[in-house]
């Protein structure tokens, strides 16, 4: 077996070329500091010869830990992992990128350069010169195009010819000032029987901290020796001397190298249009007053894409007959009393294709009457409530995805970072943040590129108010209920706000965590931008199919079971007597649900409420599982209770389960709001939860879990509050700046203190 490490740069598409040869489908962005650990997979090619197992790290600078990433990456490379490293390079960024090439050069490591992106250099009208690069070099140079899998097999052919070689470490500085020195501490290494000698060597002298950490002895004995490092350019600062001999000896080994291979007249004219170009859209989307209203557009634009029932607010206006198609099985789908968006309409179709096939199959059931109604209301209900939101979310994704591999997301965390500069936050933590609309668990894991250990934890903690994907179901039930029964608003309206009342819950909690409990250094954070990029069809393809994949699965396992568990609980008494539907008055649900009403009182969904309001609380409950479950509950609550001749639902009524659960228990419009609130800000699902628990300690995470339930319990209160209420806003507003004076004061008396001491 021979074993491969792709090091490199961030965004140089290491990622890319990992799947490519691997099959696999890690995520890919293009936004530096997506991959945070590392992924190991097989060549999937050829499986006559020996074995490749390849190893995706993390993208680094430089092999001097700064970040997490570097660390893990750095680890990994010295540890005697690997036989072989492929150090993928972005060839339209040559020089800078082998500052790193530099660095592995030191290590007695078999090295292959495989110099990507060849599609854009030549695009640019560039061309390497990959055989002078190669002898200047001294390790074999492979140009491929992981994008358009161009050269993978020369690289593994390389791959394959090398692994086994040695190769003998060499350094930028042989003949510099500190070459004797290097020499010295080398051996000083090597009779310590420590591996990698040259590197450690040179890294010392490069006062790398981890480096000093883990060899204090090697120290010592070049504080004994009598090296003294002197120079008039770089006064006594090793580290700045090496870095420009590194820098020196890339110019001068890429000399010849970089050539323009289209005529001379087309070129440059075309390449500065092209970078006017980029600059011209940077400095747009992140200019520094329309930056973030732009942002701001961007998300409305998608979400009035996907979730609007009144496309592009035109209202009736094309006369309502152009999109009801009245009489016809269509009624409603495209649109009623306005136009429907794209993904509504997905949605309407999927739903319309749900209900045929419970209606076809309830019509066929000829089984005792139990089963029928632990198969229709139980199971089906339930799968199909939350299965039918796949087009949304898809969608949904597919916008997210767009963002992503454009670079536009990149520029969004610049244009955050600058106002979280100025709370003490570090733009570093936006990334995981901004991941966590996707799914919060890879957001959670991202986390761990946060040096401060508080930085981590705050983040970790508001991760979840980034609304994720299976969270849009609740919202858009319950939003589409609101403007169905209430009348009031659009759906799409709705969603935005809450999902911007989460962003901005998410800054103010970190902050006062960061400025209380969690105080402490912030993590420096510099991004490169990188270049925007048209989006790749069979990446989106495969990344939204691999979501949908997941979604579709939850629904028949973990919706599917809690489905069942939940009608049983409808239809069991505590003496397990079975219940006829109307009897779910004496059911265990009803029961335990009715004793915990009074604590959502203040929230809206407690005992105000007439007697099924409880069904609210089971659905926060079983949204504790996977957040979709809560529609999933409402579905097979609400087909109970239609069986029981409570409420109708579904065919002509064009009532779904969570807009009939409204009417029945008269739940009032914040309520509502307060609901989705507090769904979205609570304990996120069970896998959410479990990934926190294995990021934290067991403090930390007990912690977490009560923040997580305080301020859910405390926003939604607020929400339902003022809602219903308005001028308790003046109260609300009162006791908070009561607690800001209270805790500067406080502050102030513990200063005073110390300083009395
Ligand atoms: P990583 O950060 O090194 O893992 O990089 P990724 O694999 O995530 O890729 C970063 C971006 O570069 C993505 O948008 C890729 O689609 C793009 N990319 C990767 N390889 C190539 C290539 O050969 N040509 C072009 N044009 N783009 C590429
Ligand atoms: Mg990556």
């Amino acid at each position: 077996m021979i074993k491969v490490a792709l090091a490199g740069q961030p965004n140089s598409g290491k990622t890319t070329l990992f799947n490519i040869l691997t099959g696999a489908r890690a995520h890919v962005g293009n936004w530096p500091g997506v991959t945070v650990e590392k992924r190991e997979g097989l060549y999937r090619k050829d499986r006559t010869n020996e074995a490749i197992s390849i190893v995706d790290l993390p993208g680094i600078y430089s092999l001097s830990p700064y970040t997490t990433e570097e660390i893990i990456s750095r680890d990994y490379l010295l540890g005697k992992n690997c036989d072989i490293i492929i150090n993928i390079i972005d060839s339209t960024t040559l020089e800078r990128s082998l500052y790193l090439t530099t660095q592995l050069l030191e290590t007695n490591i078999p090295l292959v350069i495989a110099l990507n992106m060849s599609d854009e250099l030549q695009k640019s009208g560039k061309q390497i010169d990959v055989k002078l690069l190669e002898k200047r070099l001294g390790v074999p140079v492979i140009s491929i195009s992981a994008l358009r899998e161009e050269g993978i097999n020369e690289l593994i052919e390389a791959v394959r010819k090398n692994a086994k070689k040695k190769r003998k470490a060499r350094t930028v500085l042989e003949n510099s000032e500190i070459s004797e020195t290097i020499n010295l501490l080398e051996e000083n290494f090597r009779s310590n029987e420590v591996v990698e000698p040259l590197f450690h060597a040179i890294k010392l002298l490069e006062n790398d901290e981890y480096e000093i950490k883990k060899h204090p002895e090697a120290l010592k004995f070049l504080k004994n020796s009598e090296f003294k490092f002197t120079s008039t350019t770089f006064n006594d600062d090793v580290e700045a001397f090496i870095a420009d001999a590194r820098y020196r000896w890339i110019v001068t080994n890429l000399e010849g190298v970089v050539s323009n291979v289209t005529k001379e007249e087309t070129t440059p004219s075309k390449k500065k249009r092209k970078l006017s170009r980029t600059g011209l859209a940077d400095k747009i989307l992140t200019h520094r007053i329309f930056g973030i209203p732009i942002f701001i557009a961007i998300v409305f634009i998608i979400f009035h894409l996907t979730f609007s029932e009144n496309f592009l607010f035109i209202g009736g206006l094309l006369g309502e007959d152009f999109v009801t198609l009245p009489g016809t099985a269509f009624e409603g789908v495209f649109g009623e009393g306005g136009i429907n968006s794209p993904g509504v309409i997905l949605f309407n179709l999927l739903e319309l294709a749900c209900n045929s096939i419970s209606d076809g199959l309830a019509s066929i059931y000829k089984g005792p009457e139990w089963l029928g109604g632990l198969l229709f209301d139980g199971i089906l209900a339930g799968v199909f409530a939350v299965l039918s939101f796949l087009p949304q979310i898809i969608v949904l994704y597919f916008f997210i995805s767009l963002l992503e591999d454009t670079g536009y997301m990149a520029r969004v965390a610049f244009n955050l970072d600058r106002i979280f500069r100025k709370f003490g936050l570090s733009g570093r933590s936006i990334i995981p943040m901004l991941m966590g609309f996707g799914c919060s668990i890879p957001a959670m894991i991202n986390a761990r590129t946060l040096k401060s250990e508080h930085e981590r934890v705050a983040t970790i903690r508001v991760i979840p108010f980034f609304s994720c994907g299976t969270k849009a179901p609740i919202l858009l039930a319950v939003s589409g209920g609101i403007v169905q029964y209430f009348g009031v608003g659009n759906v799409d309206v709705i969603v935005f706000s809450m999902y911007a009342i989460g962003v901005v819950l998410a800054m103010i909690t970190a902050i006062i965590m960061r400025k209380t409990m969690l105080k402490g250094e912030t993590t420096p954070f510099i991004m490169e931008l990188p270049p925007y990029r048209v989006p790749k069809a069979k990446a989106l393809f495969i990344h939204l199919y691999d979501k949908a994949k997941h979604f579709v699965k939850k629904a028949f396992t973990i919706i599917l079971v809690s489905s069942v568990v939940v009608w049983f609980l409808a239809h069991f008494s505590f003496n397990w007597e079975f219940l006829e539907d109307s009897q779910i008055e004496q059911s265990i649900l009803m029961n335990v649900a009715q004793l915990v009403r009074p604590l959502f009182t203040p929230l809206g969904f407690g005992s105000q409420l007439t007697k099924y309001g409880w069904v609210f609380i089971a659905a926060a409950v079983t949204g504790l599982i996977a957040k979709e479950n809560a529609i999933g509950t409402f579905g097979t609550i609400a087909a109970s209770l239609a069986a029981a001749g409570l409420i109708t639902i579904g065919g002509d009524s064009d009532v779904d389960s969570v807009t009939a659960m409204i009417q029945l228990t008269n739940i009032n419009l914040p309520a509502l709001l307060s609901f989705i609130v507090f769904n979205m800000t609570t304990i996120p699902c069970m896998a959410a939860v479990a990934t926190a628990k294995a990021e934290l300690t067991r403090k930390q995470f007990i912690g977490t879990i009560i923040f997580w339930l305080a301020v859910s319990y405390v926003i939604s209160s607020f929400i339902y509050l003022i809602g219903s209420w308005w001028w308790t806003l003046f109260i609300i507003l009162a006791i908070l700046g009561l607690a800001v004076v209270g805790y500067f004061l406080y502050q102030k008396y513990q200063n005073n203190k110390v300083a009395r001491v």
